[in-house]
C-alpha cells in the first residue's frame, strides 16, 4: 500500500545543554570550543572516589523548563545511576533521573511559522500542542572524535548539565517533528534556559519511529535514530526511514527494535546496534546524591516565567491589532520582538503601523546585507524617529524608506537632519504653495469635479505637485494644502 495510506507515530527524545556556567556535579567551566580538557577535575573525569555536588543553578532551569511547558514537578526528585560501558564517561554510568524526573507531562505547541515553509500552507493538526512525558535532568558525556586508527577524547563537555525532554509518541510527520524542534528552541530561548544551537551541539535528538496500518493496530516496530543535529537532517531522515518501514512491511518482512543512525552524505539510514530496553541498564538511586525537596526552588524560579511567544503573539494580536500573521513573525525571534517593543514604547505610530514597517521594510533589508537584527545599524530609537518623521507628516512613507536605507551607512545621523539634507523638507513651504496654486490653475476641470464631491481626485492632483517638486515635496502636507484652498 502507499506509504502515505499508513499512519506514522514519532516521540522525540531531545537533549538540550542549559546555559550555565559551570558543570552539573562539580565547580568546572562549561565550555565551548575551547582547548580540549583545559576544564576537568577528578569528579568529571569520573575518578572513582571522586563526589558529586549539585548544581542548583542546573535545577532550578530544568523546574523554569518545566513551567513554560505546563508539566508538573514532584514534591521530590531522585537521582539515579544508569549503568553502561561508555567509553567516553570512565566511571560506566551516567548520573541521570528515572523514577522521579524534575518535571512530568506538559506540552510543546506548534507554531504555524515553524513549519518547514514549504509545509505552512497545509498544516494538518494546526494549533497542536505536542504531549510531553517528562524532562530530567542529567550530565553529558565527554566528546570522542574517531580517526583513522586512534579516537581522541575531550572532557570539556563531560558533565555538562543536560536537559532530557520527552515527548509521548505524539508526533506524526516529519514535517511536524520539524516545528516541534523549532517551538521547543524558540521557547527555551525566551526563557533564557538555552541556546539551543544544534549546530553548536547545545541541542541534539534521538528520533523514534514506527508505522503501522490501521489506527486499531499497536505502535508498530521502534526505530531509533540517534544523536541528530540538524532540523532539516531530521526531516529528511524520517521521510527516508517512514519509506523503508513501508516498504518492509509491503514486502512481508519484519522489522526489529534498533538504533539506527542517519548518513546526511549518503542520504540513508544505517543500523548501529539492536536496541537495549530500559532495564539493560540496571539503574538503581545514586548512593552519593540526596533525593532534593523541590517546594524552594518551584517558589524561586515562579516569578521568573517569561511571555512566551505565543503569549505576546495573542497580546499583539490582541491589544495593538496585528494581524495573526504579522504577530507570529514579530514573536519568532527573540531579538525581533524585542526591536519591535522598544520601538512601539518610542514611537508615536500605532504598533500595527510599527509592525507592519519592521516586517516590510527592516527585515528586507537586513536580508538584503545579512545583518543580524542586534547588529542592525538602525537602532529602535532611530527608527521610531523616522517613524515620527512619517506621524508629522514632514516625510512620506516612501520617502521615509530612502530615509532609512540612508540611514543605515551614516547610522550616527539625525533622522530629521537627514531627511533635511536629503531635500525630504523643502525649506521653502512657500515653493510648494506656489506648486499648489500652479497645478489648481492647470487643472480648471478635475478642481470642478473635487468642488462638486468627488475628492478622490485630491490624490490625483498631489500627484501633480509632487511631480512639479521632483518628489521633494510631501505628499500629506500638498494634500492638506490642496483641500484647505479647494474645499
Ligand atoms: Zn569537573
Ligand atoms: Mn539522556
Amino acid at each position: 500500500m502507499p506509504v502515505s495510506d499508513y499512519i506514522v507515530t514519532i516521540g522525540l527524545e531531545v537533549h538540550c545543554q542549559i546555559k550555565t556556567n559551570t558543570k552539573m556535579f562539580c565547580g568546572c567551566e562549561t565550555s565551548f570550543a575551547d582547548e580540549p580538557n583545559t576544564h576537568t577535575c577528578p569528579t568529571c573525569l569520573g575518578l572513582p572516589g571522586a563526589l558529586p555536588v549539585l548544581n542548583e543553578f542546573a535545577i532550578e532551569r530544568t523546574i523554569l523548563s518545566g513551567m513554560l511547558l505546563g508539566c508538573s514537578t514532584p514534591p521530590t526528585v531522585v537521582w539515579d545511576r544508569k549503568n553502561y560501558f561508555y567509553p567516553d564517561m570512565p566511571k560506566d554510568y551516567q548520573i541521570t533521573q528515572m523514577d522521579l524526573p524534575l518535571c512530568l507531562g506538559g506540552g510543546v505547541p506548534l507554531y504555524d511559522h515553524n513549519y518547514p515553509k514549504d509545509a505552512q500552507k497545509k498544516i494538518k493538526n494546526p494549533g497542536k500542542v505536542v504531549e510531553l512525558n517528562r524532562i530530567h535532568l542529567e550530565e553529558d558525556v565527554a566528546k570522542s572524535t574517531h580517526l583513522a586508527k586512534t579516537t581522541l577524547i575531550d572532557f570539556n563537555r563531560a558533565g555538562t548539565p543536560l536537559m532530557e525532554i520527552v515527548t509521548e509518541p505524539d508526533i506524526e510527520s516529519a514535517e511536524e517533528t520539524f516545528a516541534y524542534l523549532k517551538s521547543l528552541q524558540q521557547i527555551l530561548i525566551a526563557g533564557g534556559i538555552s541556546d539551543a544551537d544544534m549546530d553548536k551541539g547545545q541541542m541534539r535528538c534521538d528520533v523514534n519511529i514506527s508505522v503501522r496500518k490501521n489506527e486499531s493496530d499497536p505502535l508498530g516496530t521502534k526505530i531509533e535514530l540517534k544523536n541528530m543535529n540538524s532540523t532539516s537532517a531530521v526531516r529528511r531522515a524520517i521521510h527516508y526511514e517512514v519509506a523503508r518501514q513501508c516498504e518492509a512491511l509491503d514486502n512481508g518482512e519484519s522489522l526489529v527494535q534498533a538504533t539506527w543512525r542517519w548518513d546526511e552524505d549518503l542520504g540513508e539510514t544505517q543500523e548501529m546496534r539492536t536496541k537495549e530496553d530500559a532495564h539493560d541498564y540496571r539503574y538503581f538511586p545514586d548512593p552519593d546524591l540526596l533525593p532534593v525537596e523541590t517546594a524552594a526552588y518551584i517558589e524561586k524560579v515562579r516569578p521568573l516565567v517569561p511571555e512566551l511567544p505565543h503569549e505576546k503573539s495573542a497580546r499583539f494580536q490582541k491589544e495593538l491589532g496585528l494581524t495573526p500573521y504579522d504577530a507570529s513573525v514579530i514573536t519568532s525571534d527573540i531579538q525581533l520582538v524585542s526591536y519591535f517593543e522598544t520601538t512601539i514604547t518610542l514611537a508615536k505610530t500605532p504598533g500595527k503601523k510599527v509592525a507592519n514597517w519592521i516586517i516590510n521594510n527592516f527585515l528586507g533589508l537586513l536580508n538584503e546585507k545579512s545583518v543580524e537584527i542586534q547588529a542592525s545599524p538602525v537602532t529602535p530609537a532611530k527608527l521610531s524617529d523616522i517613524l515620527n518623521l512619517i506621524e508629522a507628516g514632514t516625510v512620506s512613507n516612501s520617502q521615509a524608506k530612502d530615509l532609512f536605507a540612508a540611514l543605515w551607512s551614516t547610522p550616527e545621523k539625525d533622522p530629521a537632519a537627514l531627511a533635511k539634507e536629503m531635500g525630504f523638507e523643502p525649506a521653502d513651504t512657500g515653493a510648494i504653495d506656489a506648486l499648489i496654486d500652479e497645478v489648481i490653475t492647470n487643472n480648471p476641470g478635475k478642481v470642478a469635479e473635487i468642488q462638486g464631491g468627488n475628492e478622490k481626485l485630491l490624490n490625483f492632483l498631489t500627484g501633480q505637485v509632487m511631480k512639479a517638486s521632483k518628489g521633494k515635496a510631501n505628499p500629506k502636507i500638498v494634500t492638506e494644502g490642496l483641500r484647505s484652498k479647494l474645499l
